[in-house]
């Protein structure tokens, strides 16, 4: 009796873990959003499935807890990875609250949108990033861009979750006045929509163009630092290796 928490990748089915997938075989019951529901129906045809749709998170974590409590094995799945900005942190939460600790709760870790978001791009990450997430729904947004300032103002390279929604442009708007405000107009950004999924689109652009581009619900946007270039279509962020060695490979 348990609930395992199961971040199940960017979206195509090579990305999801081996642990990830015996978790899944495992379960009485698997919960989650119908899109991620449906890709696992190869996986597990017959096993019986709770899909809810968006905003009902607290509610989908209660009912989790309720059907371990009957002795049920529930997987509880997030795309991505269940512990960056997806369904661990509520699950433990709600069992604080409740005041249980006979739940036993496991954590699968997958391939978060960052991880797979880079990869497309190139090698963004090499040095240190920050992810920030520019949903207000739960965050102040004066918070959200306060972390934005610090973070660039620091030269982090930036990772941004769900920069936009339908009803929600704002925080996008105002990060890139932000950014404008600390990094050259050329510098490359990163815009990687449904990344591994059918609809996938990465294009590189520079941050003047941020503003314009078209970003969903389901993009990730990295955007690079001072020393972040683009060579054959790749964006690259150096980690350091050329003002150490000669990277030509004859002896320096
Ligand atoms: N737990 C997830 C993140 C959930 S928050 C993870 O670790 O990836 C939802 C945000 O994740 C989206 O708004 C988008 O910014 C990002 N995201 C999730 N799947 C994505 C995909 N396939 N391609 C690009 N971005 C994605």
């Amino acid at each position: 009796m348990g609930i395992t928490v199961i971040g199940i990748g960017p979206g195509a089915e090579s990305h999801i873990t081996p642990a990830a997938v015996a978790a899944i075989r495992r379960a009485d019951i698997i919960i989650g959003y119908k899109t991620y529901l449906r890709l696992l129906k190869n996986f597990v045809p017959d096993t019986p499935r709770q899909s809810t749709g968006m905003r009902q998170e607290v509610q989908r974590v209660n009912q989790a807890v309720d059907l371990a409590l009957d002795g049920k094995e529930v997987a509880l799945v997030s795309s991505g990875d269940a512990g960056i900005y997806g369904m661990a942190g509520l699950v433990y939460e709600v069992l604080r609250r409740r005041g249980d600790d006979s739940v036993a709760v496991e954590i699968i870790p997958g391939i978060s949108a960052l991880n797979a978001a880079a990869s497309l791009l190139g090698a963004p990450l090499m040095t240190d990033f920050a992810a920030i997430s520019l949903s207000d729904q739960l965050v102040p947004r004066d918070d959200i861009l306060r972390r934005v300032e610090a973070a660039v103002s620091a030269e982090f390279i930036l990772c941004l979750y769900n920069p936009k929604g339908k009803q929600r442009v704002k925080p996008f708007e105002l990060t890139c006045e932000i950014l404008a405000r600390h990094l050259p107009p050329e510098t490359p950004v990163g815009v990687v929509r449904a990344a591994y999924r059918e609809k996938q689109a990465a294009e590189i652009i520079t941050l003047a163009e941020l503003p314009a581009a078209e970003v969903n619900m389901v993009t990730t946007i990295i955007v690079g630092n001072r020393r972040t270039f683009v060579h054959n279509g790749k964006m690259v962020t150096p980690r350091g290796y050329a003002e150490k060695y000669n990277l030509a490979g004859e002896r320096a």
